[in-house]
């Protein structure tokens, strides 16, 4: 429309046939959500060197009546553009508190130590998400310190209240999680402003990091700022025990990946071990 009459004519139906998809994949999701058709994944985070589950991520999933599973990557933006984010991200938080307070009861101290949670940039700039935080751990009864907040460099950077909110949760007590960091608008600026304990190092630093690709140069050099600061790293995205090896003799101590474990079911997460080959060799 903005390129003038007649210019744009031919895009037109493509472009109609691009809202409309997106219109019936967000009517789609509010049913979604209204009739159960979501539920939470757990991936494992490990330490390094022995494999042991240190805590978990969930991951939201959506198996849609007809078209089958559905990837967070497709439906999170769109749920974010219609603002069901917001009612949505309550109750995946809600759910992840109390499958954390579940795991405690029936695992005692084998039970993964903090449950990580992904909030989007919409979610953070709602006035009073740090309040609502509070609520959650106080109905659930899971400790503050059993949480993980998940935020992307990009929702901090979006200014307005996000940090505000940010720095409310973190003073609960609850952990802060930088995701995919170095993919985004990374500033060291940031690490020292934003109440961050943990660093997730993007997949992207760790793909080509047992060959010596140029992104591994990131990785290495994130490892050293970590320390320095004091926030934890994990290595997001380890697919091989090469890549676990090459990140644990840069200093990693945590990892996520496909190698360790997929997105998981509670129940997997409970019965989840160590493997013997997951041991990396110093
Ligand atoms: P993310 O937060 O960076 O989550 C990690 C993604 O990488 C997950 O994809 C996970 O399944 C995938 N992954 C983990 N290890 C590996 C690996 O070794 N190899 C490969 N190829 N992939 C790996 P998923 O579950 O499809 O989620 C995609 C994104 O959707 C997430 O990226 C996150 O930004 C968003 N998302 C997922 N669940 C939620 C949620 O509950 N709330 C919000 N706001 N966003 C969510
Ligand atoms: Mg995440
Ligand atoms: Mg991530
Ligand atoms: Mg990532």
């Amino acid at each position: 429309k903005g390129q003038g009459k007649g210019r744009s004519v031919a895009y037109e139906p493509a472009m109609d046939q691009r809202t409309a998809a997106l219109a019936r994949l967000a009517a789609d999701l509010r049913t979604a959500f209204d009739t159960d058709q979501l539920f939470l994944l757990y991936q494992p985070i490990v330490s390094m060197p022995g494999g042991e589950l240190f805590g978990v991520e969930s991951l939201v999933r959506w198996t849609h009546p007809e078209r089958g599973p559905v990837g967070p990557a497709e439906f999170i933006p769109a749920a974010e553009r219609t603002g069901l984010i917001v009612p949505l991200g309550a109750w995946i938080l809600e759910e992840a508190c109390r499958q954390a307070v579940r795991w405690r009861a029936e695992l005692g101290d084998a039970a993964p130590r903090t449950v990580t949670v992904n909030v989007s940039a919409r979610q953070l700039r709602e006035v009073g998400f740090a309040a609502d935080v509070a609520v959650v751990l106080r109905r659930t009864g899971l400790p503050p310190d059993q949480l993980t907040v998940e935020v992307t460099e990009t929702a901090v950077f979006d200014g307005g209240t996000a940090m505000t909110e940010l720095r409310a949760i973190a003073a609960q007590g609850v952990k802060i999680a930088l995701d995919d960091f170095g993919t985004g608008h990374s500033s060291l600026g940031l690490l020292r402003t934003c109440p961050a304990d943990i660093l997730k190092v993007d997949k992207s630093f760790v793909d080509d990091i047992a060959t010596g690709g140029h992104e591994s140069v990131v990785a290495a050099a994130l490892i050293g700022i970590c320390d320095g600061m004091r926030l934890r790293a994990v290595a997001e995205g380890v697919e091989t025990a090469e890549q676990a090896a090459e990140l644990y003799r840069l200093g990693y101590r945590y990892a996520q990946g496909y190698y360790y474990g997929r997105p998981m079911t509670a129940a997997a997460i409970a019965a989840f071990r160590p493997a013997a080959e997951h041991r990396t060799a110093a």
